[in-house]
């Protein structure tokens, strides 16, 4: 077979001679080849040239939030810190607070030992500062403000109960008035002869407002021998009063009053020389001095 030729001519358009140049058609191919082949190469080093300028936006847009990851997480660790103290200040309130309310030592002793549990001695704040892990600490405030909501519920309870105690113990007079017989030995007012005062004698003018001490449910409204008109009130936790020679009723028995609630009016009834209130505190049935549930003044 012939071997081909190719002539390549070179026009130059400063000078007025062609230059020849005569290729073996073989030589031409492998050029061909190779410059097609650079061609590839260079399309694929271009490819991957913008594929790794995408991958490096990707880093650096990974580590800008790695960065801002860091900095929330340090947030959150301080946060968690300071909400760790604040914890720790309301736990203090929390035994001040019990030290003040608390009466019930039975409950005071449940109390206590939920407190102590969740107090800052098992939990210092110096762990969560110093604790690599920040689930851990959350953990932590979570689990000490369950117990601050337990110790809430148990105040909750006492406190309750305290007050349904306070409105129903006898704390006010029953009549504006002046105390005119004191409780216990006295004369009797009819014959001069030592008797035994189960209450007090409040003197005011006939007809004035008698108001229930505490509140309750009345248990009697109707006359009683020397009581004349008696109003007897069941207060509940043993406490009852007693209020005698009332000249008018304002309620029924088996009706319930709250403490300062109008019951009755003063007047004479019974064994009575002049308008006042006779007035008892009974606690089991047992009469106590009314002076010690009436205020002073
Ligand atoms: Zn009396």
């Amino acid at each position: 077979m012939a071997k081909s030729f190719y002539t390549l001519i070179v026009v130059p358009h400063a000078s007025p001679r062609l230059r020849k140049l005569k290729l073996p058609a073989r030589v031409l191919h492998v050029l061909a080849g190779v410059g097609v082949l650079c061609f590839f190469v260079a399309v694929a080093l271009g490819f991957s040239y913008i594929k790794m300028a995408f991958k490096a936006a990707d880093y650096d847009k990974l580590q800008a939030e790695n960065t801002d990851l860091k900095i929330q997480k340090r947030i959150l660790e301080v946060a968690t810190v300071k909400l760790g103290e604040k914890i720790s200040n309301i736990e203090n309130l929390f035994q001040q607070i019990q030290t003040l309310v608390e009466g019930d030592s039975q409950k005071r002793a449940k109390v206590n030992v939920r407190a102590v549990g969740g107090s800052k001695i098992d939990y210092p704040t110096a762990e969560l500062l110093g604790s690599a892990n920040l689930k851990d600490g959350i953990d932590l405030l979570r689990d000490r403000t369950a117990e601050m909501e337990n110790q809430l519920m148990l105040f909750q309870e006492v406190a309750e109960k305290k007050a349904t105690i306070r409105r129903s113990t006898p704390t006010i007079w029953p009549v504006k008035g002046s105390l005119t017989s004191q409780y216990g030995n006295r004369a009797d007012p009819f014959n001069g002869e030592g008797e035994i005062h189960l209450g007090v004698d409040i003197g005011a003018l006939f007809g004035t407002q008698v108001r229930a001490p505490a509140d309750g449910k009345i248990i009697y409204a109707q006359r009683k021998a020397a009581y004349g008109n008696l109003i007897i009130v069941d207060h509940g936790n043993g406490f009852t009063t007693r209020l005698g020679h009332l000249s008018q009723f304002a309620v029924k028995a088996g009706q319930r009053v709250r403490k300062n609630d109008v019951i009755g009016y003063v007047g004479t009834s019974g064994r009575s020389t002049a308008p006042h209130l006779h007035y008892e505190v009974r606690i089991n049935d047992r009469p106590v001095n009314p002076r010690n549930y009436l205020p002073r003044g």
